[in-house]
């Protein structure tokens, strides 16, 4: 149903997409996950025609959209776009905002257009408030609102760019269950949504959008539960990671102290684990013997709790983490004192500390 082929998106200097290549049957449902600024809206919007791809081709039904004897506007109609913003018309009621499409777009009869109106806010259970204006109604109701008007439209293809995440989280709910309803009706959707259990319950395949390209796709399952490439994995379990970079013994401590405290801070870790992060900092760039090149990274894992510190630094091997190696054991003990487990290993010219920050 639609087929996309070296689908390219820049913008000025900077490429959003890169080279997408997929293929979405007929009554598919399509979940993309992805981090935010990976393209996922671009994407959507290319297909909907919002935004004019830079290179590659769309063919909806066999039929491109970017021929010049395709009529475009009859090709878009098949298509149905749900944004976070909810988009109705404030000025017009909610009767209106699904009528008004069909009446000028399809050219329908007023009544033909009520009796459809009325029959879509049932099923999106909103039959009450047939005569209310968008601001008469709670964010979530607006959205299913939006989902009506959507459809009547009679698209083919639903398109959703992240519809509940402008929403209270007590509204969500009542929105997704309208998607999973419109669902069932066999209609192909492509879904971007940060919803991670709704995309795994209601897809038929899940997009992992990341580097301007579907990453990584698969049924739910897979990308879920078995995901195969590095970024996927660490996007699914949630890893949140900071990462600095030191060439020199004259590395300031307290800036990247204070970067790693406020990546604590942002996850709402507590004070002690915060000072702790501290300390294992200052206390394995003591213990350093080459500090030409080394990174260190902070990794909070959301689904265990757990912390992980690496410090990985390029030079001979040396394992920093045995006691009389350096001078200072002092610091080692205090170290390993704040840490649940620790690893040391060397790979690729570089000795690489792996520990577990206790929580
Ligand atoms: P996502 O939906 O995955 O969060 P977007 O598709 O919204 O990502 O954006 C991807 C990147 O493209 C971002 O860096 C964003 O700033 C940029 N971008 C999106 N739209 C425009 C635009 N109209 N002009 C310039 N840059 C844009
Ligand atoms: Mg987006």
């Amino acid at each position: 149903m639609i087929r996309v082929h070296g689908l390219s998106k820049h913008f000025g200097e900077l490429v959003v997409l890169k080279e997408i290549n997929t293929v979405i049957n007929k009554g598919e449902i399509i979940s993309i996950i992805g981090p935010s600024g990976t393209g996922k809206s671009t994407f959507l919007r290319c297909l909907n025609l919002l935004e004019t791809p830079t290179g590659g081709d769309i063919f909806i039904d066999d039929i491109s959209l970017f021929d010049k004897h395709t009529n475009v506007p009859k090709i878009r109609q098949k298509m149905g776009m749900v944004f976070q913003s909810f988009n109705l018309y404030t000025h017009l009621s909610v009767l209106e905002n699904l009528t008004i499409g069909p009446i000028k777009l399809l050219g329908k009869k007023k009544e033909e257009a009520n009796k459809k109106a009325i029959e879509l806010l049932r099923l999106v259970g909103l039959a009450e408030k047939v005569y209310s204006f968008p601001d008469e109604l709670s964010g979530g109701q607006k959205q299913r609102v939006a989902i009506a008007r959507c459809m009547a439209m009679e698209p083919e293809i639903l398109l959703f760019d992240e519809p509940t995440s402008a929403l209270d989280p007590t509204m969500v709910s009542e929105v997704l269950a309208v998607i999973r309803r419109l669902a069932r009706e066999g209609i192909t959707m492509v879904i971007v949504t940060h919803e991670m259990e709704f995309a795994f319950n209601i897809s038929s395949r899940v997009f992992y959008m990341d580097e301007g390209l579907i990453y990584e796709e698969g049924t739910p399952q897979q990308i879920f539960e078995n995901p195969k490439r590095e970024k996927t994995r660490t996007f699914i379990h949630r890893i949140r990671s900071a990462t600095k970079h030191i060439t020199s013994k004259a590395y300031d401590l307290y800036a990247i102290q204070g970067e790693m405290e406020l990546f604590c801070e942002k996850h709402m870790l507590s004070r002690k684990v915060s000072d702790d992060v501290a300390l294992i900092i200052e206390e394995i760039l003591e213990v350093q013997a080459d500090y030409h090149d080394i990174e260190l990274s902070l990794f909070y894992h959301e689904k265990s709790g757990n912390i992980e510190f690496t410090c990985e630094s390029a030079g001979e091997p040396v394992n920093l983490l045995e006691e009389g190696t350096l001078e200072d054991d002092i610091g080692l003990k205090i170290l390993k004192s704040r840490c649940k487990s620790h690893d040391y290993r060397y790979e690729d010219g570089k000795n690489i500390i792996e520990l577990t920050v206790k929580v």
